[in-house]
């Protein structure tokens, strides 16, 4: 029954595609090349749209722009207050147009239109929000001075930040980055991935009419190696943030230290461990790492991808692992109930495929899947992998696609000791009904984010970001605010001499 949901003829995306052009000082412009490129349906790999391909001379237009509106503002002179309140109209509006946003969302990248109306766009809305809270909250210090003075901090928006987003959830990266940077008074451009412009341009266009000043927020549409590293490379750029992978999270620090030194973000890939203990509910355990993993097609830089299972519970886990993924309906991400739709494009579906020989070819059980799905478009068939050891490809390697893949453990210090032993260190798992185990390994992992008996739980103000080459700072919360300000001191004598 999924091979013939994905076989059917696409259902018409119900909404039109109203902005392809860069936006670049509150105005819809085309490239300064003339160039455009085609954003594709991953359903069907057609054409949904050309847009406006940028390039270094759009960026250099996008941060003339935004270096403007921060030095001669208004944008940071504004009163905190003002900022906020352009803040909530913004996420106001965005909740009004929730579905056509949620549509633009699912045609471009392939997700569930379910996912994105109910839970992706109401997040971003949710984001907006938090942060908008936050623009008439942040303030400096008195600091204790050992002489006679008077000593304060200031704490003052960076400047104009560059920020270049990924392809898997184009909407909420864009909160996560947008959101903070603009609460604290800086200015922006925006590099969207090329996989994925079109939500970027229609949410900006709303922020407009909210009340953002114009070149206060730029968005670029283009490809990596041109406008992004034109952006990192950028001598007028203060601050730079990036989401990706950390193959590219490393061109991009060095493009940022070769130019001008500007202070970089980082939130890259990762091997996120789940780990099923002796003492799980088997059955809840299997629905939460079948989530971890499958969840967005698998396309998720935290996704659950080393599932850790005690030799105890093994057997059945694997089992349930595999009828649960032989569950999972995978066709028209517009039609209703569907949980897994296409991947994002040509060259991600390859790479899962030949990451899948990869598994089978190390050895591993190829327990359901390993094939794509239909003829048309970029479907794969959820596949789960058992015995899979630490040194195979499928095990160490981001995938990012329905690949899960099932490890065998018999004790905790082991599992702890597997589960540190990758570059990454985004995300982990933990699977228990024992305090006293959560704890033990809680404290252990080296990441940056455990979830206890949950997983991709993402409140605005849970912080997220990467120990070891998963990235460097963190997003969301009230530690993202940190990213977008300088701190002056300001030392003042208590009496003049
Ligand atoms: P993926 O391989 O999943 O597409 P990337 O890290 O390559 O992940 O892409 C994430 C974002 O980084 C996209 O917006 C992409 O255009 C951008 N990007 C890719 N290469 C570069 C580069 N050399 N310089 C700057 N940005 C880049």
């Amino acid at each position: 029954s999924t091979a013939a949901a994905a076989l059917e003829e696409p259902i018409k995306p119900p909404v039109s595609v109203e902005y392809t052009q860069l936006l670049i000082n509150g105005q819809f412009v085309d490239a300064a090349s003339g160039k455009t490129f085609p954003t594709l349906d991953p359903r069907t790999g057609e054409v949904i749209a050309h847009v406006a391909e940028g390039d270094a001379e759009d960026i250099n237009r996008a941060v003339a722009a935004a270096r403007k509106a921060f030095d001669e503002g208004p944008w940071p002179k504004m009163t905190a207050y003002e900022r906020q309140r352009i803040l909530l109209r913004f996420a106001d509006l965005v909740e009004k147009h929730n579905d056509e946003i949620a549509a633009l969302e699912t045609w471009d990248n392939g997700k569930p239109y379910e996912q994105a109306a109910k839970i992706e766009v109401p997040m971003f809305v949710r984001l907006i929000r938090y942060y908008a809270g936050w623009a008439d909250k942040i303030h400096g210090m008195t600091v204790p001075a050992d002489g006679p003075h008077h000593v304060q901090t200031l704490h003052e928006p960076i400047g104009v930040a560059g920020q270049i987003i990924p392809w898997n959830f184009p909407l909420l990266m864009y909160a996560w980055k947008v959101g903070p940077a603009l609460a604290c008074g800086n200015t922006i451009v925006l590099k969207t991935a090329e996989q994925t412009p079109l939500s970027a341009l229609y949410v900006t266009k709303l922020l407009h009419e909210a009340g953002l000043p114009s070149g206060a927020l730029n968005v670029v549409s283009g490809f990596g190696p041109t406008a992004g590293a034109a952006l990192c490379s950028h001598m007028d750029v203060d601050k730079l943030a990036f989401t990706g992978s950390t193959e590219t999270g490393k061109v991009i620090l060095e493009l940022s230290a070769k130019s001008n030194l500007k202070p970089v973000t980082l939130e890259l890939g990762g091997k996120s461990p789940f780990i099923v203990c002796e003492d799980a509910d088997v059955d809840n355990a299997v629905e939460l790492a079948h989530f971890a993993l499958f969840f967005n097609q698998g396309q998720c830089c935290c996704a659950g991808s080393r599932t850790y299972v005690h030799e105890r519970v093994y057997d059945e886990f694997v089992e349930k692992a595999t009828a649960r993924a032989l569950k999972r309906s995978v066709g028209d991400p517009f039609r209703q109930e569907i949980e897994q739709g296409p991947q994002v494009d040509s060259e991600q579906f390859q790479k899962i495929l030949r990451y899948i020989r990869a598994g089978v070819d190390g050895g591993a059980t190829l327990e359901t899947g390993g094939d794509r799905l239909g003829e048309k478009g970029y479907y794969i068939k959820p596949t789960v992998f058992s015995n899979v050891q630490d040194d195979m490809l499928i095990a160490t390697d981001e995938i990012f696609g329905p690949v899960q893949s099932i490890l065998k453990y018999r004790d905790l210090d082991e599992v702890i000791r597997r589960a540190n032993s990758s570059r990454y260190g985004l995300a982990a798992g933990v699977f228990t009904q024992s305090l006293d185990t959560a704890n033990t390994v809680m404290r252990a992992l080296r990441v940056g984010t455990v979830w206890i008996n949950c997983f991709d739980t993402f409140d605005a103000a849970i912080p997220f970001g990467g120990y070891k080459m998963s990235g460097q700072g963190r997003e969301k919360g009230e530690y993202s605010l940190k990213n977008y300000l300088q701190v002056k001191a300001v030392v003042t004598p208590l009496k003049n001499p």
